[in-house]
């Protein structure tokens, strides 16, 4: 499915991120349809990985999504700040985190436990419960608090809750494999989460919102889903698996990275390209040059990174610098200068997982590192999603 009312820039771009804000809806929609009942959190963190972060957050909530999830505080503030009234999530936090603005601003605060008494204190200075999240560490060995202090933390949690500080929301964790969804580390994450489940309702803590899924999870594992799931990457039309497309999960690309050819010449066999000459024509080519480097987040080490031009797929030859590229474009050639070029998303049929793998990364890490040289276009907004729904 075409997103709906395509409506394209107006002019064709020298270079940006075109973002179809009606692609995120969409995915939203998609995700939220096969994990129902269990509701959708958006996670809008890192600008809306790369999409900006108002722009996924209008676009998620368009979608159906009922939360919005970020890692910063920061990040959920900036959410409130342009108007956003949807219930919001934070979970990683310093002690120089801003407690007290985000509990005036009824953002809700996930906890590893350290932060309960800094919490409880905002709470009790402002005369407002904080809502907290209790997040637990069932194997990631990241954030979240062990399961060895979890009877603790409940029952810290429990306390405050008793006396009125904090509100106790939620209880959740992070799965580290999900995007192997056959691995069994997943059935371990799971038993033990359902196991503090336990410990926390036989302490009298009994939250409305589980949850545990991430897109893999939520893709893959529907007893992941509990009564929440946090998805981020598929928001935004990317596959989390590294053998499957983000079309054969009826996902959208919403970024389409390009650019137009800013040149383009005939060299001799032997010509050597780029920095350090890592790479040399073995016959007389055409090269075509396209202005995005590695300020820009086309990363220095991509090789053989996949571009499309004239409807023809070329690939990148020698080092990425910081504001260029180069593309062997064959001997015989229709490309001309100012050609139109991308890199991935938009109908290209190119996935950033492409260059994910070209750069010896992965998609999230292609997407949210485009740099701020990229402007942003945004296509379809709700607003005019919701035109073109009435007529
Ligand atoms: C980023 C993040 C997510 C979303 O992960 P995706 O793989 O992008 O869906 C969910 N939960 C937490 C805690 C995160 O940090």
């Amino acid at each position: 499915m075409s997103s709906t009312g395509n409506v394209e820039p107006m002019t064709f771009p020298e270079r940006a991120a075109v973002i179809d804000a009606a692609a995120i809806s969409h995915n939203v929609r998609t995700i939220g349809d096969f994990v129902r009942p269990a509701k959708v959190m958006a996670a809008v963190k890192a600008d809306g990985y790369g999409h900006g972060l108002i722009t996924a957050a209008e676009a998620a909530l368009a979608g159906g999504a009922g939360w919005l999830g970020t890692a910063h505080i920061s990040e959920s503030l900036q959410l409130r700040e342009a108007g956003i009234e949807a219930p919001l999530l934070a979970w990683l936090h310093t002690p120089e985190s801003e407690f007290a603005a985000a509990i005036e601003a009824h953002i809700d605060l996930g906890s590893s436990g350290w932060e309960l008494p800094l919490i409880a204190q905002a709470a009790g200075e402002l005369h407002q419960p904080a809502r907290v999240h209790l997040k637990l560490d069932t194997g990631l060995g990241r954030n979240g608090c062990t399961l060895a202090d979890w009877p603790t933390v409940v029952g810290n949690a429990a306390e405050y809750q008793d006396q009125g500080l904090i509100s106790i929301e939620g209880i959740f964790t992070h799965l580290a494999v999900a995007d192997e969804p056959d691995r069994k580390e997943t059935d371990e994450q799971l038993a033990a989460f359902r196991q503090a489940l336990e410990t926390a309702e036989a302490a009298g803590v009994v939250p409305d919102l589980r949850h545990a899924a991430n897109t893999p999870a939520a893709l893959s594992r529907p007893d992941a889903h509990f009564d929440m799931v946090r998805v981020g990457v598929g928001i935004y039309g990317q596959s989390p698996f590294a053998d499957r497309t983000a079309e054969s999960l009826g996902l959208q690309p919403a970024m389409e990275l390009r650019s137009r050819v800013a040149n383009v010449k005939k060299v001799p066999a032997g010509q050597g390209i780029s920095y350090g000459l890592t790479h040399r024509v073995d016959a007389p080519t055409t090269l075509g040059l396209i202005p995005l480097g590695y300020a820009d987040g086309v990363p220095r080490i991509a090789v053989g990174g996949p571009v499309l031009i004239r409807g023809q797929r070329y690939h990148s030859v020698g080092r990425v610098a910081m504001d260029q590229f180069v593309v062997d474009l064959g001997a015989e050639t229709e490309v001309e200068v100012g050609d139109e070029v991308t890199l991935f998303g938009g109908d290209s049929g190119i996935e950033a997982a492409e260059w994910g793998t070209a750069a010896q990364t992965i998609n999230y890490e292609i997407i949210t590192r485009i740099g701020a040289r990229v402007p942003r276009e945004v296509i379809n907004p709700p607003a005019a999603q919701q035109e073109q729904g009435d007529q």
